[in-house]
């Protein structure tokens, strides 16, 4: 991609946010049917509202667990202090105008012979297509000594809301002179640049704040997004941050939350904040339902996002394994449209269309410097791959004035998809 290419495609995508290149039918194709939405995030609650807008004849039910969706792409702001909560909290009203029904409920089970899904409040919902997208559940078994009790000390916030509140608190309290540890898990995971953005706005908030302070990323990879990007703001501006790669001791084997230690093969790591990102999964619901592999993520059809592993049943967001897409909120609205247009498109007994998508994930290294990676990705070889050439990251020698931009084109985009998805 050229410079005035790439300027181009990231105006578009800052203006646009979400306008991917995709393949929607113009007109509806008389398809009628149930569809079931399983997840209200990102990725189901556009691909809800998508299929009925493509063929208002689908009947089309969002199952959500809680009545107020907390965003994560932002949260690192609100662990620092730069931002509230609320400004992270989305609702479902406007989603009755748009003629979806809503079940605020968590489904438990699938019935993927019966086509049904189950709900905790009792009800029982026929499908002739499902849609899941429940994102990501922790690993509990994943790190040990990393259960739900130690997350209460040693907060993941990797689930936007209380956690993103604890780690908040924690920061707070330290006393100046402390040691703030990030532990970044292996590939693969939800926000393959978060913990390192996160690293950058925690390393801004101790050198503003609490100057005397350091930060330790232990990290079990060697590589990982915008790496060059990011490691040059570090030295430009960040002296106190540490970065322990896989190679050089970084993996971290279990943690001791009553001793507040990481432990890796190469030491032990005492820490007064601990911030572990540890291991990730298909949401449960994506397990219950047969969806997801012995990966914990759920293989699919890289045009219609339909699992290999259960028919009529398709995959969106970060519960499947999209290839080449990060799992960001960016991918997961672009898939979950190519996957409300192929469900129609099923449901009218017509073929997919051969989709493209894009993907860019803004990360702000301070309040008024952001960077990004953006790509284009189309199915290729039964997988999802980018298309050659396509994209690429911010140009690590940019002016100022050109992170300044970055960061209002990431709000911008923030703005732009809460509002297609929420409002
Ligand atoms: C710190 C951080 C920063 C990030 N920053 C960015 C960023 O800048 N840009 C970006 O693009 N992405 C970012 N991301 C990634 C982004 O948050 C995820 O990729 C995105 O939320 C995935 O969307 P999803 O719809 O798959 O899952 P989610 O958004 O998590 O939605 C899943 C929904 O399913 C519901 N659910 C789960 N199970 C059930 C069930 N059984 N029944 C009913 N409902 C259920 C949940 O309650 C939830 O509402 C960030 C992530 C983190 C952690």
């Amino acid at each position: 991609m050229t410079a005035r290419n790439r300027r181009e495609f990231l105006r578009t995508a800052a203006a646009g946010a979400t306008a991917a290149l995709l393949p929607l039918p113009a007109i509806a194709q008389g398809a009628g049917g149930r569809v079931v939405v399983v997840g209200g995030g990102f990725a189901g609650a556009t691909c809800a509202r998508f299929i009925k807008r493509i063929d208002p004849r689908v009947t089309v039910t969002l199952v959500e667990a809680s009545p107020t969706f907390t965003a994560c792409p932002f949260s690192n702001l609100v662990i620092v202090g730069l931002r509230e909560l609320k400004a992270q909290e989305f609702g479902y009203d406007k989603f009755a105008a748009d003629q979806v029904a809503l079940q605020m409920s968590a489904a438990t089970a699938v019935d993927a012979q019966a086509r049904s899904v189950t709900l905790g409040n009792g009800t029982r919902l026929a499908y002739d297509r499902l849609v899941l997208a429940p994102g990501i559940d922790i690993r509990w078994d994943g790190l040990p000594g990393y259960t739900e009790a130690a997350a209460e000390r040693m907060p993941h916030a990797w689930k936007a809301g209380e956690q993103t509140l604890l780690l908040r608190r924690q920061l707070e309290a330290m006393e100046d002179g402390g040691t703030v540890i990030i532990v970044a898990p292996a590939n693969p995971f939800r926000c393959p640049p978060g913990p390192y953005e996160r690293a950058c706005l925690i390393a801004y908030y101790l050198k503003t704040k609490k100057p005397k302070s350091k930060l330790i990323i232990l990290d079990a990879k060697d590589a990982f997004s915008k790496q060059r990007l990011f490691q040059n703001a570090w030295k430009a501006l960040y002296p106190n941050l540490e970065w322990v790669s896989l190679s050089t001791g970084g993996k971290v084997t279990s943690v001791d939350v009553g001793a507040m230690t990481l432990v890796t093969d190469f030491g032990r790591h005492k820490a007064d904040v601990a911030n572990v990102i540890p291991p990730q999964k298909a949401g449960r619901i994506a397990e219950t339902a047969g969806a997801a592999d012995r990966s914990g993520w759920c293989p699919i059809d890289p045009a219609t996002f339909e699992s290999k592993l259960q028919p009529n049943v398709h995959v969106i967001g970060d519960a499947s394994i999209a290839g080449a897409m990060p799992k960001s909120a960016f991918s997961a609205n672009a898939q979950a449209k190519v996957c409300a247009a192929a469900v129609a498109k099923l449901l009218a007994g017509a073929k997919p269309d051969d989709p493209r998508l894009i993907n860019t994930c803004y990360s702000l290294v301070a309040p008024d410097y952001g960077i990004s990676v953006a790509g284009v990705y189309r199915p290729a070889d039964g997988q999802i791959k980018e298309v050659e050439g396509s994209g690429g990251v911010s140009p690590a020698d940019a002016p100022s004035s050109t992170r300044a931009l970055e960061a209002t084109f990431a709000n911008g985009w923030f703005s732009t998809i809460t509002g297609e998805v929420f409002g």
